[in-house]
């Protein structure tokens, strides 16, 4: 159970330039040796994105065994005039166990129409940061859910939000950014084998399908990707594999076109277990210093309310669900997933390395 220690920027720095002068000196391997389960459990992980917003007596030991580290993502959810928000919960989290979690803060569009909105905006991100927040998220309210008093959607490329990308890239800090959804939100839902047909069929506000007044997919993603390009020097994660996972060509030509994008794959292993696993592969090793560990996954009730026979269920799902995830990673087992036959993609140690810690750790490094 090692830590990740404090090393220093110095350090980092080094790293990068080591790693570059690796990549340029050999070939990308794509038939490594097996990387063997305590190999694994050793490598140093950090689930870039989670909702711990809930203390578990369980998840410290959950994550020293695994070690393992989660950046604890707020998210802001606008109910009708008003937005909840749940930093205060995440830091409280935060500050609990600060060796264990990194801290990630949101805004919505809610005010843009006011003269302040960016400078109130950026007061805001400048005391979350102060309080241990590395990293900004965005959520899909922006393109699907908050609307001008014209009526008009707000997309993620509206100038007004500029000054804000400006302060961010400014000072280095990350945008983790979850824009519209998978292509499924705007299908209608007929396969129960689909691995997003539960979450729309449990969150019905979100099937855009049935809200024809909401912007189309294309629309969203458009402004999304004007986004990326207007902002050179923002460094943006896109959570969920871009919501493009089912089509990993189309991320690839995102991953070309703009060198300021990396991807998070949390909550879409079920659209790569659907395509060619020899295919996803080549995808890992093409982009293995742009692609970003996380799962979605999180606490949303507190600990008191639940019974301990619920809290020992919960953790054994949280292993098995962790599990899962890995073994796609890892093994080269046939293995289904999300309802999906698929086969495991067998990483090599090096592109486990990079997916699951070194990645996120160059951002670290780059921060002010
Ligand atoms: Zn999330």
């Amino acid at each position: 159970m090692n830590l990740f220690r404090p090393i220093s920027k110095l350090y980092y720095r080094a790293l990068g330039v080591v790693l570059i002068f690796s990549i340029g000196c050999q070939q990308r391997q794509t038939s490594p040796e097996r990387v063997s389960d305590e190999d694994f459990k050793q490598l140093p992980k950090i689930d870039v994105h989670a909702h711990y917003k809930y203390p578990r007596a369980y998840l410290p030991d959950f994550f020293k065994r695994w070690n393992m580290k989660a950046m604890l993502v707020d998210v802001a959810i606008e109910q009708g005039d008003s937005i909840v928000k749940s930093f205060d919960s995440y830091l409280a989290h935060y500050n609990q166990l600060p060796e264990l979690f990194y801290l990630c803060t949101t805004f919505t569009a809610h005010g843009i129409e006011n003269a302040d909105y960016a400078d109130t905006i950026i007061a805001q991100l400048e005391q979350d940061i102060a309080h241990g927040a590395r990293m900004v998220k965005v959520w899909k309210n922006f393109g699907m859910v908050t609307k001008d008093s014209k009526g008009n959607f707000i997309q993620i490329n509206d100038p007004r939000l500029n000054p804000i990308w400006d302060f961010l890239a400014k000072n280095k800090i990350t945008v983790l950014a979850h824009i519209a959804d998978p292509e499924q939100a705007w299908r209608p839902l007929e396969d129960p084998n689909n691995p997003h047909y539960n979450y729309y069929k449990n969150n019905p506000q979100y099937h855009a399908y049935n809200f024809p007044e909401m912007p189309s997919y294309e629309t969203i993603l458009a402004a999304r990707d004007q986004w990326i390009k207007n902002n050179p020097e923002l460094k943006i994660i896109a959570a969920h594999i871009l919501s493009m996972s089912n089509n990993i060509n189309a991320v690839s030509e995102r991953l070309d076109a703009y060198p300021n994008l990396s991807v998070e794959l949390g909550a879409r292993f079920g659209d790569l277990a659907m395509q060619d696993s020899e295919k996803v592969k080549q995808f890992f090793y093409q982009y293995q210093d742009r692609i970003l560990f996380g799962t979605d996954y999180g606490t949303s009730q507190a600990e008191e309310e639940k019974s301990a026979e619920a809290l020992v269920e919960e953790a054994e799902s949280l292993e098995e669900r962790y599990r899962l995830l890995f073994d796609y990673l890892v093994k080269k087992d046939s293995m289904e997933l999300r309802k999906q036959q698929t086969k495991g993609l067998g990483l090599s140690k090096e592109v486990l390395e990079k997916v699951f810690s070194t990645n996120y750790l160059t951002f670290l490094a780059d921060s002010n």
